[in-house]
C-alpha cells in the first residue's frame, strides 16, 4: 500500500480534548479489515460490535477518539493515536489476546495519522519486547505487529532484535505510577551494535504511565541511540488518586 494519510479532526474545546477522524479516513480503515476471499465465506465480524462485514466497523470507527497529547519522561518525542476506551479497547483486546493479527494493519494506519505533525529524522522502528516466555504462550507480540506494520507505511527501518526484556515483570494492572517504573527499571536493553548513533522509534501498544517506555528509552540511551521517540496506539486514562490502583479495570 501507499504511503497514507488519515486526516483526524482534532480539537481543544469546553469539553476538553476532542477528535475524530473524516469520512473518508473511516471508509479506507473499514475497507482495510474487511476484504479477503476467505471472508466470503467467513464473514468477519466487528470485534466491538458483532456487527458483520469487517471486524471493525465504520460506526465504531467513528466511535474512537483521538488521544490528547502525552509526554513521557526520556523521550524526544512521543505520540499516542487514540483514546483507550469503548471500540479502541476491544481491538487491542482482540489483536493481543484474540488473535485477530489482522487489526494492526488499520491500526498502524490510525498511528500513522497521529505522527503528522511531526518531522522526526527516523533510522529505525523497533517493538516494546515481550519476554520470550510470553511470546511463546501468545505466539507473537502485538507491539511487533503494529510497529511492522507502521514501519512499512513511514517507510522506516525494522528491527526487532535491537532490544530484549532482560526480565520478567509482573502485570502492572495494579500498580501505581511509582511502583510501575520501579517493576519495569532495568528490564530492558538493547545491543549497540544496532542502535549506536540512531533515531530510534519504540513502540507499544497502550501508554498508561509512560513506565515502559521511559524504561525502553534508558536502554536505548545506554546502547548509545542519538534519538529515542515513542508512539503507542492508545492512551488509558487512569485515576491513580493515592489509592495505588488505577481505575480503568483491565488496564495493561
Ligand atoms: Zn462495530
Amino acid at each position: 500500500m501507499t504511503h497514507l494519510h488519515l486526516n483526524a479532526n482534532r480539537q481543544r474545546g469546553e469539553t476538553g480534548w476532542r477528535g475524530r477522524f473524516s469520512v473518508d479516513a473511516l471508509k479506507l480503515l473499514a475497507h482495510q479489515v474487511s476484504v479477503t476471499a476467505l471472508d466470503l465465506i467467513f464473514p468477519p465480524q466487528c470485534v466491538h460490535c458483532q456487527r458483520v462485514g469487517s471486524f471493525l466497523c465504520p460506526r465504531c470507527l467513528a466511535q474512537m477518539e483521538t488521544a490528547p497529547p502525552r509526554t513521557v519522561q526520556g523521550l524526544d518525542d512521543v505520540r499516542v493515536a487514540l483514546t483507550f476506551e469503548g471500540p479502541v479497547r476491544s481491538a487491542i483486546h482482540a489483536l493481543k489476546y484474540e488473535g485477530v493479527k489482522r487489526l494492526a494493519e488499520p491500526l498502524a494506519l490510525l498511528i500513522v495519522s497521529a505522527l503528522e505533525d511531526t518531522n522526526w529524522s527516523v533510522d529505525m522502528v523497533c517493538p516494546v519486547p515481550l519476554h520470550q516466555r510470553r511470546v511463546r504462550e501468545r505466539g507473537y507480540n502485538q507491539s511487533a505487529l503494529l510497529a511492522r506494520a507502521l514501519g512499512e507505511h513511514m517507510k522506516w527501518e525494522y528491527c526487532e532484535e535491537a532490544i530484549s526484556r532482560v526480565r520478567e515483570t509482573q502485570t502492572q494492572t495494579h500498580l501505581n505510577a511509582q511502583q510501575r517504573r520501579e517493576n519495569v527499571a532495568g528490564a530492558f536493553t538493547a545491543a549497540p551494535a544496532q542502535v549506536e548513533d540512531r533515531c530510534v522509534v519504540v513502540v507499544d501498544d497502550v501508554l498508561t504511565t509512560g513506565a515502559t517506555l521511559e524504561a525502553c528509552a534508558t536502554a536505548f540511551r545506554a546502547a548509545g541511540a542519538r534519538r529515542v521517540y515513542g508512539v503507542a496506539l492508545a492512551s488509558a486514562v487512569f485515576a491513580d488518586a493515592g489509592m495505588g490502583v488505577f481505575g480503568t479495570p483491565g488496564l495493561p
